[in-house]
């Protein structure tokens, strides 16, 4: 049967032999693209690697990694890491914080008179003087009755309603702090005695009180004009027209003794946490216009500005200024 030779058969054989030479043929072929592929491969490595180089965020050690190995981190690796992940705050001013002051007493009804915010904050800051009059119908529109008034038989006193519900609290806290004694040379404890005076009234005590009363001492009328002026406003420069100041201490009349009363130095240290300022103080008189220390006199702007005046040292013409070259 070995003979039985099937040409059929043998060239079935021959036909399947030929891929294996033709694969063999394509041989070089492949190889070759087997070195292109592994080629473009390494290029595509070295790429990567080389784009990795200029990110530093890679180039940096794990947090974990970083302190296990090294402890404390140097300066550059902080910055890096601050500029990563710190975002730069917006740049605003803080808004003040208000100064709310201790008492004794609870004055809590009383805070918004005493420290008005808003539009009131700058409502009561009226400079009078005898270079800013106020005009002889200027009358102020809130007036209240001044609970303090000196029980001597005079009208009571008025004021505006901010400043006469901040002066209740200053006399309840002076209270509470055993400021206010009965046993004074008066008779009388810390009291109003004056507060808001009328155009037509401040005329009359100017000409026809101090001014007679100079003159009968044997001024002429000039001289004893500009003497009253010392201790008087000449009416519309009053700030007793505005509503906003009062006149209160312990003596029979008003007098620069009372500075060296307990009330008036409890007044002058603490007056501004209630709104107020003294003011004609002691070593402004050339600031106030000529018009001399009063211990007894003190006037409402409110607790924002008192507080500042009291800080700075400054009387209420220094103050208005100052607001305006640092408004
Ligand atoms: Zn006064």
């Amino acid at each position: 049967m070995a003979n039985n030779v099937n040409p059929r058969r043998n060239n079935i054989q021959y036909t399947r032999r030929k891929p294996k030479n033709r694969k063999n043929n394509d041989a070089p072929l492949r190889i070759l693209m087997l070195i292109l592929a592994a080629a473009v491969c390494c290029s595509v490595v070295f790429l990567v690697n080389y784009l990795k180089e200029d990110e530093p965020v890679n180039e940096l050690p794990k947090e974990t990694d970083f302190q296990q190995t090294t402890g404390e981190k140097d300066d550059t690796q902080k910055q890096t890491e601050d500029e990563q992940t710190t975002e730069k705050p917006v740049e605003t001013t803080p808004p003040e914080p208000i100064y709310v002051p201790e008492f004794k007493a609870d004055l809590s009804e009383y805070e918004m008179y005493m420290n008005p915010q808003g539009e009131q904050r700058d409502a009561y800051l009226v400079l009078v003087n005898i270079d800013n009059p106020l005009g002889s119908d200027y009358v102020p529109p809130d007036l209240v009755n001044v609970k303090s008034t000196r029980k001597d038989g005079r009208a009571t006193q008025k004021l505006r309603e901010y400043a006469a519900k901040a002066l209740e609290a200053l006399m309840l806290e002076a209270e509470a702090c055993g400021v206010i004694k009965k046993n004074t040379p008066s008779g009388y404890p810390l009291s109003v005695m004056s507060a808001y005076r009328s155009y037509d009234y401040q005329r009359y005590l100017f000409y026809d009180v101090y001014l007679v009363q100079e003159m009968n001492r044997g001024l002429s009328r000039e001289a004893a004009e500009k003497k009253v002026a010392t201790y008087s406003n000449r009416p519309g420069t009053s700030e007793h027209q505005s509503g906003l100041c009062v006149d209160m201490h312990t003596l029979p009349s008003a007098g620069q003794a009372f500075k060296n009363e307990a009330e008036a130095k409890w007044l002058a240290e603490n007056c501004y946490k209630f709104g107020f300022i003294l003011r004609y103080p002691e070593d402004k008189i050339e600031q106030t216009k000529g018009i001399m220390y009063e211990p007894w006199h003190f006037r409402y702007v409110g607790r924002y500005h008192a507080k500042k005046m009291y800080d700075m040292n400054m009387c209420l013409e220094e103050y208005t200024e100052y607001l305006k070259n640092n408004g």
